[in-house]
């Protein structure tokens, strides 16, 4: 699979406009020359406009949304006041599940509205404790992972959605027990999850899509964890929380993604 990775940086609710600014040139900087990486801001929306302004070129997404269009949502923000800013929108974090009560049926809610207004939904799924896989077969992960708590909320989550929206959703898979806990998961158990994750979409969709659909890691990836992540080809990337604050330590995350595929791509012009 030669597929671009996405690099995504969730600064939760953090930084001030200045902070936010050096945050995004420094990053933009240090990752100008790298290739096949896809590098995503998603600020506080409060800073979007002016990041926007400043930085035209710069990749923007959102860190939530609501999916009425207009009316009495005191504090939301609808997705066509995201249009011509934001392109993407992150759905069903696990902090928004946890502590806002978001249930699958709100996510999914959320998830048609975001493909409805053209923006690309990045639905974040995950499980509440480590899955107990290993030694399992392909065939056993799939079935334990379709009945955890991740499977569920993959299923209830996904609800109505055709495969030519399918074809459009970027996941990211956030073992809840990994966010913001600095213990992240391993590259292979990560791996085994996310191939269980293509199989139960194959069979939801087609094999295309599952194949084509980017799937992400999310949870505690550092600069030094990044390469566990990128040396596996079925990771297609991770979301960051903490370590996107700092522009040497996501850098060096989305450098290691376009190592990573440089390397699978050179091993594939030689066999
Ligand atoms: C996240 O916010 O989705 C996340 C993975 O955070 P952290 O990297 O801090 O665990």
């Amino acid at each position: 699979m030669a597929r671009e990775s996405y690099i995504l940086a969730n600064w939760k609710m953090n930084t001030t406009l200045s902070e936010a600014m050096v945050l995004v040139s420094g990053v933009l900087r240090k990752t100008e020359d790298l290739e096949k990486v896809n590098i995503v801001f998603f600020p506080p929306y409060i800073w979007l406009v002016p990041i926007k302004e400043q930085y035209r070129h710069a990749a923007l997404g959102a860190q939530n949304v609501w999916w009425h269009p207009s009316g009495p949502y005191t504090g939301e923000i609808a997705v066509n006041m995201l249009k011509g800013i934001a392109k993407y929108v992150i759905v069903g974090h696990s902090e928004r599940r946890s502590i806002f009560g978001e249930d699958d049926a709100t996510v999914n809610a959320k998830l048609h509205a975001v493909l409805d207004a053209h923006l690309v939904p990045v639905l974040a799924i995950g499980e509440e404790a480590p899955l107990k896989i290993e030694h399992l077969s392909d065939a056993e992960i799939e079935r334990h992972v379709a009945s955890s708590r991740l499977g569920k909320a993959l299923d209830g989550s996904t609800r109505g959605l055709t495969n030519n929206e399918w074809g459009k959703l970027i996941i990211a898979y956030e073992p809840v027990w990994a966010i913001g806990t600095g213990r992240n998961a391993t590259g292979s158990y990560s791996a085994n999850v996310i191939r269980a994750l293509r199989r139960i979409i194959a069979k939801k969709t087609n094999k295309d899509i599952a194949t084509e659909i980017p799937i992400l890691y999310g949870g505690s990836v550092t600069r030094h964890s990044a390469a566990e992540f990128a040396d596996q080809s079925t990771i297609d990337g991770v979301l960051v929380g903490g370590a996107s604050l700092k522009v040497a330590d996501f850098s060096a995350i989305a450098e290691a993604f376009a190592e990573a595929q440089k390397r699978r791509d050179k091993k594939n012009e030689i066999s």
